[in-house]
Order: structure tokens, then sequence, then C-alpha cells
């Protein structure tokens, strides 16, 4: 999508630079300072201060987050939890209930279950494909509907169109964790979306080096979180901001790299024989292919697969890769893997994680920048251990079985 600044990879570089030039400088430079002269502000969320999100660094940063999603507003955030922490409790009070996919990321499932009942909201999970059973679940206190963009780690893609006319004809705030597609890949507020949220530690920033989060919507809603991001004090320090711009500015190269690659593996993967079911929504096999095909510029750099060999396998594998960091997080330069049962999902009993089709011997692949041969061939001798372990009769059956 074109607007005035062109595409999205003009405006990775160009929107929300100060014009003109601070000093003459190229790049926006670091607004190390906890506090600004007053100038006759009249409110407190405009007197300017670090925790009040309104440095040069944070406005020129919401500035370009913003015209990347097409939207109005947005406003950065410490972490990628606090954007979501501070997200939903803007828009639920004491008495009001949830609506949320049933396969999250880690942290917000944890969230969700454990935190929110703290504060006297609940909550009903739903099948993010089953639109018609949505509405059993709904309640006249339903006010938020939560869904990711792509699952973590299964890697499906909800019925986003039936998710935006259920919160507009219930009168819900929509909210969705855009962090796996990135706007490069999908952009939610064009669909009508409310509120899109990013952990920005991921795509967006890009190199593994900082925490930070994003909140993109409608300028009355942002206003609405940024009052209360104010409050609970989530706020993105000056230095990090200025890593985030930085990091910013080559996004869209990195993500099309990261599309091309993993797509290429991911069909490395399925026709690999020690591999018993790789989930990557670019796979025609994949359930929610044709969705995301429809709705996304590309597929990501994310997938998740299983072995014959299981966690023997999964370890072995991890072991044996020399390219990939095992470590948890994911949308940075350098190729990650990680089980998530171990990491971003430990969260989750096992009776949960099972219920929803995470095993143990899952390994979640972030594919990086590198190049992509040299990525294959690493899998290849890496997956050569569990493919001598097969027995031939299984490695023939690889049709893979989803959820
Ligand atoms: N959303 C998704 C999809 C994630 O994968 C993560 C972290 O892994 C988060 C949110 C939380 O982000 P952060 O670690 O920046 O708080």
């Amino acid at each position: 999508m074109k607007d005035k600044l062109g595409s999205i990879e003009t405006k990775a570089i160009h929107a929300g630079e100060p014009r003109p030039r601070i000093a003459g400088a190229v790049v926006m430079p670091v607004f190390q300072s906890a506090t600004y002269q007053y100038a006759g502000e009249k409110s407190y969320d405009d007197v300017r201060y670090i925790r009040l999100n309104n440095t040069p660094n944070h406005l020129a940063l919401a500035e370009k987050l913003a015209a990347l999603e097409n939207a109005e507003d947005a406003v950065v955030t410490a972490s990628g939890m606090a954007a979501i922490s501070t997200s939903l409790l803007t828009f639920l009070r004491q008495g009001d209930h949830l609506l949320a996919q049933d396969c999250l990321y880690g942290g917000t499932h944890d969230f969700v279950t454990r935190d929110i009942k703290e504060f006297g909201i609940s909550y009903d999970f739903i099948d993010g494909s089953e639109p018609e059973s949505w509405k059993r679940n709904l309640k006249p206190t339903t006010k938020v509907i939560y869904v990711e963009t792509i699952s973590n780690p299964l890697m499906q893609v909800p019925d986003l169109e039936a998710v935006v006319s259920f919160a507009k004809s219930h009168g819900l705030v929509s909210m969705i964790d855009n962090t796996f597609a990135s706007p490069v890949n999908f952009r939610p507020l064009e669909m009508g979306f409310d509120l899109s949220l990013h952990s920005a530690t991921k795509y967006l920033n890009g190199h593994s080096d900082i925490v930070a989060g994003a909140v993109i919507g409608k300028s009355n809603l942002i206003e609405k979180v940024t009052h209360k991001l104010n409050h609970l004090g989530g706020s993105l320090d000056p230095h990090a901001a200025f890593l985030l711009h930085r990091g910013i500015k080559t996004l869209a190269l990195r993500v099309k790299q990261h599309n091309e690659s993993a797509l290429q593996i991911a069909h490395f993967l399925e026709k690999h024989r020690a591999v018993a079911r790789v989930n990557y929504p670019g796979l025609e096999n994949h359930p929610n292919h044709e969705r995301a095909k429809r709705l996304f510029d590309g597929f990501g750099g994310m997938m998740s697969f299983e072995l014959h060999d299981g966690v023997e396998g999964a370890e072995s594998f991890m072991r044996a890769a020399r390219l990939p960091a095992v470590a948890p997080s994911l949308g940075g330069v350098e190729t990650l893997v990680t089980r998530p049962s171990l990491t971003s999902h430990s969260g989750l009993s096992p009776e949960d994680r099972r219920r929803l089709g995470i095993s143990d011997g899952l390994i979640r692949l972030s594919v990086g920048i590198e190049a992509t041969q040299d990525l294959i061939e690493d899998f290849e001798q890496a997956l050569e251990g569990d493919a001598k372990r097969i027995p031939s009769h299984r490695s023939q059956a690889r049709v893979p079985t989803y959820k």
C-alpha cells in the first residue's frame, strides 16, 4: 500500500524523521535526557519526561511505526509484554470479560490465565479458526477480543476477517499481536483491527539487542493506552528507542530475506525423512495456507517442526546444528532454535500443551538472514543422525497432521 511517503521500504527510512534535521544530523540523535524544560504544558500527560512517552525519540518512532501499518498513531513501550498488558488493562476493568485465542505466546497466555483475574477480569479462550463457536462464550461484559496474526508456536492463522466483523458487531475492541508477521507482511489496521501490538524486540528491531514493544492504532485508542502506560511505567528508554529506530530502517529488506529463506527451508524440511511434521503457513498443506496467501504479503520467518525421534531427535538436532543459536526469542538477523515446551510455553501445564498440540519435541525455528543454502546444508548434516535412527517404515509415513 502506498501513500504520500510511498512504499513500506521508503517509510521505514523516512517516516517520522525530524524536518528540518536536528543540527543537520542525518540520523535522529538520542535525547538522553529524563526531563525537559517546562514550556507551559497544561496537562500531566504533556509534561515532557521519559516515562510520559513523549521525548523526541518516542515521538519520531511513534510516527514511523504508525506509517508502517498505515495507522493514525502509535506508542512505543518498554517490551512486548508492556504493550500487551497495558493495552489489555486499558480496555478491561473489574467485572469485564476477555475473549482470547487459545494458542498464544506463553507470556500472554500466563498474563491472561494468572494475572488478570486478580484485577477482577474474566476470560474465555476461543478457537481462532471457528468463528461459529465464539458467540457461545460472548457475555454482556465482554469488551475485548484478542488474537495473534500467526500463532506461536504452531503458526496457525486465525480467521482474522471474522475477528474484525465479530468485534464490530458486538462492540468489542479488537487487538492483534502482529509480531510474527511484522508490518511488512500484514497491516492489521487496513483490515479494520483496532489495535496492533508488537514485541519490537523481534522483527521491528531485528538485531536481538534490545527489548521493546509497540501499540499501533486509532488516535483515540492510542491516547488511552498512552495514559495507562504513563501510570504503569512501561516506557522505552531513549537509547533503546534509538536502536529500535535504527533497526526499523532495514525492516523491509530483512523481512523479504526471512520470507524467502523460510519458505525454502520449510520445503527442505518437509521432504526430509527425519521430519514428521512442519508448521509453516507458506506450505500448501498448512490448514491456513489459503487464508495466509490471501491476506499476507509474505509468510514470515517463523516455523516449527517435529522429528520422528521426538524429544531425543530434537535435542540431537539442536546440538548438531552449527549455525543457529539455541535460544528463545526470534526475529533477529541470526537463526535461532528453541523447544517451546522448555522456553516460551513452559508456563503452560503439560495437559494444556498437549491439548493445544505443542509436543515436547516441537522445535521452533526463527530463520535468520544468513545464506539460505548455508542453513540448509547445516540442517542437512544436523538431521543426519536423526535420519539414521529412523526405521524405514516410519520415514515413509510423513503425512503431516494438524490440530
Ligand atoms: N508476542 C510474541 C508473539 C512474542 O513472541 C513475545 C516474546 O517472545 C512477546 C509478545 C513478548 O515480547 P517481549 O519479550 O518483548 O516482552
